[in-house]
C-alpha cells in the first residue's frame, strides 16, 4: 500500500511556533527529510523511530540535488511510508516546496500541505517590526535576494519595487545586500530609508543590525552579518526599539513571563 506525503512548514524555528498539525504529523512520521533551517530545537523533537534524512548538507558542503530530494520523497512513499518533508517557515515561501508538491502529485501519491509561519513575517514581528502600519505603509513585498539585481533578465522588478514607501522583505539577501540597496536607490527609493537585518531570528544568538539604505551594506560587512537573515526595508523599521530587541521568546523558552 502506498504511503502519504506531508509537506510541513516548521515555522521560524521554535517548537512553540510549529503548528499543532505539524507536530501531529511529525510524531507519526516513518521518514523525515529535513533541512537545517527548522533549527536544532525542532530537529531534536523528531521521533527517534523515524528515519532521518538530512537534505541540507550532503558530504562536506554540498546540498542534495533537488531532483534527488524529490526522488527520495516519492520512493519512500511508494514503499508505504508516512513521509514528512520538513521545511523552514512555510513550505511554499521560496524553498522549492511547490516543485516537491508537483513531483508527489505526478507520482499519484496522497499529499497534505501543512502551512508554517514564514520567517518573512515572524522574524520581523519577533523583534517588534510590523510589516504594515497605517502611519507608514499598507503594502508589503517579499522577494528573494538570491539573484544579483544587476543580472540581465532578473526575475525581480527592482525598478518597479523601488518607488514609494512599500515595505520590502528580502530573504536570502545577505550576499547581495549591497547590490540590492544600490538598485533600489538607483530606481528611486530614498537612501535614508531605514533597513533592519535580523540574523538567526528566534534563536538564542539572534542579532539585529539597523541602518539607512545607503549604509546598511557597509554596516553589515563591518558586523560580519551572515545568513540566515531576514532583511526589512521601509519606514516601519523606525518602530524597532533596540532597548527591547526581543519581544517573542527565542528557542528553549516555555515560560510565560
Ligand atoms: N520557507 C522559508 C524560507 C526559505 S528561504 C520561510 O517561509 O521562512 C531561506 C531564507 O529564509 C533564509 O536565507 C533567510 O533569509 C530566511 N530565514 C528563514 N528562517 C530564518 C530565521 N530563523 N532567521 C532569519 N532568517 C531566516
Amino acid at each position: 500500500m502506498v504511503g502519504k506525503v506531508f509537506l510541513v512548514g516548521s515555522g521560524p524555528g521554535t517548537l512553540g511556533l510549529l503548528s499543532q498539525r505539524g507536530a501531529e504529523v511529525i510524531a507519526q512520521a516513518d521518514v523525515v527529510l529535513y533541512d537545517q533551517l527548522p533549527g536544532n530545537e525542532i530537529l531534536a523533537s523528531l521521533p527517534t523511530t523515524a528515519v532521518r534524512i538530512d537534505c541540507g548538507k550532503y558530504g562536506a558542503d554540498h546540498t542534495k540535488e533537488q531532483g534527488e530530494i524529490e526522488r527520495l520523497i516519492v520512493d519512500h512513499a511508494v514503499a508505504g511510508s508516512v513521509v514528512v518533508r520538513l521545511k523552514g517557515g512555510d513550505p511554499f515561501m521560496f524553498g522549492r516546496g511547490g516543485e516537491e508538491l508537483e513531483a508527489v502529485r505526478k507520482a499519484g501519491i496522497p499529499v497534505e500541505v501543512v502551512p508554517g509561519i514564514t520567517s518573512a513575517i515572524a522574524v520581523p514581528a519577533s523583534v517588534g517590526i510590523p510589516l504594515t502600519h497605517r502611519r507608514y505603509t499598507s503594502q508589503v513585498t517579499v522577494v528573494t535576494g538570491h539573484e544579483d539585481p544587476n543580472k540581465q533578465g532578473s526575475a525581480i522588478n527592482w525598478a518597479g519595487l523601488a518607488p514609494g514607501t512599500g515595505t520590502i522583505v528580502v530573504l536570502m539577501g545577505v550576499k547581495n545586500l549591497g547590490r540590492i540597496a544600490e538598485a533600489l536607490i538607483l530606481h528611486g527609493r530614498d537612501p535614508l530609508t531605514p533597513v533592519a537585518v535580523i540574523e538567526r531570528g528566534l534563536r538564542r544568538d539572534q542579532r539585529v543590525t539597523v541602518g539607512p539604505l545607503d549604509r546598511i551594506a557597509l554596516l553589515a560587512t563591518e558586523r560580519k552579518v551572515r545568513p540566515p537573515a531576514v532583511i526589512v526595508i521601509g519606514g516601519v523599521v523606525e518602530l524597532y526599539d533596540s532597548d527591547s530587541p526581543i519581544l517573542t521568546p527565542p528557542e528553549g523558552s516555555t515560560n510565560l513571563l
